[in-house]
């Protein structure tokens, strides 16, 4: 989400004829885009405007600001601990930004913060502006903020109450990204299936957005469980255009720790989500996030964790150690030592690495539809992705970038498989 705001904000800096540049000598303005979720944020942004002063220091001072979920939750503590920072912006009011440049040109502001939760005003100022991403694959915001307060998460508090787009601005912008070359929209939101805009659901906008004739492939993510309805499991038996790959966060195997989140769902809820989706679509596949050492997990709760994603097979695990944020209710829970959650997170992490890579071997000599979205900067070699998400190399000396190509897998590592072009034709023949 945080690259769709990084892209937004370029646009509407871009109307007060702002450019980017990747040389940072270059830059007379400075806005660095944050994330909070885990530990660390805040230290990372003193940090790089450490580096920012050291790059500045015999020339002219750079507009600095700070946007994202740390502007929101740390708001004017940044200000006041670092002086070199002009102005912070959360995440629902960052419409605000070319006003806070112009006004900072003129010098006519001392530092300031933004951290009002906007969010009406901020989709009405971005949706008079053209979305001018023109990668293969483009992010679409539908959805932002979070009413479920999971104990161990900042969202709530930082992104705001779940907050749905109308369905028609959704549909306007999702034309221009096809008209700027996009093949494959990735539908967004921290709760993305709580999507709903009057009677519309997630289920219903997929099925409008894959009436766009040059749109290829739709994903969306993230999903919470709780939110998996039956219209949504429909939608992936009726609607072709969306890829077999869901990304459906389950955080632990045990009830236990679920309950002690706050996650509002049972392993065997989630289970029969899972049932019900390869039931429409047997060759579906799931990726999950976990965190380890959640305050009271016991060896027992992990091993329950373990057998867990040995049962399910899922193709991508991300896992984190708990990390306590502050102003959650987990924050101040008596901690797992830091000792047993490391050890845990290796013992997690060996054994989910091994299920991707049996499921990986497992690819070699199969044929996989691919998704072409760029040349890469060496040699005849495009990169793709394919229904699985599963990043694909191939050499060609004809163009294919936003092509649909059959490949078949030759070898990969652990981040890559390497294939050949066995079908020259644009096979695909999806319908909406
Ligand atoms: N809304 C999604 C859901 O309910 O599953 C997840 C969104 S959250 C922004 C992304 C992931 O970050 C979570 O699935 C969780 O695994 C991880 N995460 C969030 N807060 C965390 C924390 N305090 N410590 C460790 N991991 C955390
Ligand atoms: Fe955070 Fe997701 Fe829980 Fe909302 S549902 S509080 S975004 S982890």
């Amino acid at each position: 989400m945080n690259e769709y705001d990084s892209n937004r904000i370029l646009d509407l800096t871009k109307k007060i004829k702002y450019e980017p540049t990747k040389d940072l000598n270059e830059a007379n303005c400075y806005i660095l885009n944050t994330c909070h979720i885990r530990e660390k944020a805040t230290d990372k942004v003193y940090h790089d405007i450490g580096r920012l002063k050291k790059n500045f220091i015999n020339k002219s001072k750079p507009i600095v600001l700070i946007t994202g979920c740390v502007a929101q939750a740390e708001g004017s503590i940044l200000l006041k601990k670092e002086k070199y920072i002009d102005a912070v912006l959360g995440p629902q009011s960052y419409h605000k930004i070319n006003d806070t440049i112009l006004r900072l040109e003129k010098k006519k502001i001392s530092p300031v913060e933004f951290t009002e939760f906007d969010v009406i005003e901020k989709f009405d100022s971005l949706n008079s502006l053209k979305n001018t991403d023109n990668k293969i694959s483009s992010f679409l915001t539908i959805q932002e903020g979070c009413d479920k307060f999971c104990k161990f998460c900042v969202v709530p508090y930082t992104r705001g109450a779940e907050y749905s787009r109308s369905i028609e601005e959704l549909i306007s912008e999702a034309n221009q990204l096809v008209e700027n070359g996009a093949r494959e929209i990735i539908l967004l939101g921290q709760n993305v299936n709580a999507y709903h805009f009057k009677k519309n659901k997630l289920s219903n906008l997929i099925l409008e957005i894959s009436k766009i004739k040059d749109l290829k492939r739709i994903r969306y993510t993230t999903s919470h469980p709780k939110d998996f309805t039956a219209d949504l499991i429909e939608a992936h038996k009726n609607c072709e255009k969306l890829m077999p790959l869901i990304h459906l966060p389950v955080q632990s195997g045990s009830n236990r720790i679920l309950e002690a989140m706050n996650r509002k769902h049972t392993v065997e809820e989630y289970l029969e989500i899972l049932k019900k989706l390869i039931k429409v679509k047997p060759e579906i596949k799931f990726s999950s996030d976990f965190i380890i050492g959640y305050p009271g997990e016991t060896n027992d709760d992990f091993k329950k964790t373990i057998k867990f994603i040995n049962q399910i097979g899922f193709i991508n695990s991300f896992s984190f150690i708990f990390s306590p944020r502050p102003g959650t209710p987990a924050f101040d829970l008596v901690k797992v030592e830091e000792r047993v959650s490391k050890n845990r997170l290796i013992e997690f992490q060996r054994i989910a690495e091994n299920i991707k890579k049996n499921y990986r071997n497992n690819l070699i000599k199969k044929t996989v539809k691919v998704l072409f979205e760029n040349k890469m900067k060496s040699g005849n070699r495009y990169f793709g992705r394919d229904e699985y998400f599963n990043s694909i190399i191939v050499e060609s000396n004809s163009d294919l970038t936003g092509l649909i190509k059959n490949v078949k897998i030759l070898k990969g590592n652990q981040n890559t498989l390497f294939g050949e072009i066995i079908s020259n034709v644009d096979q695909t023949n999806y319908a909406a």
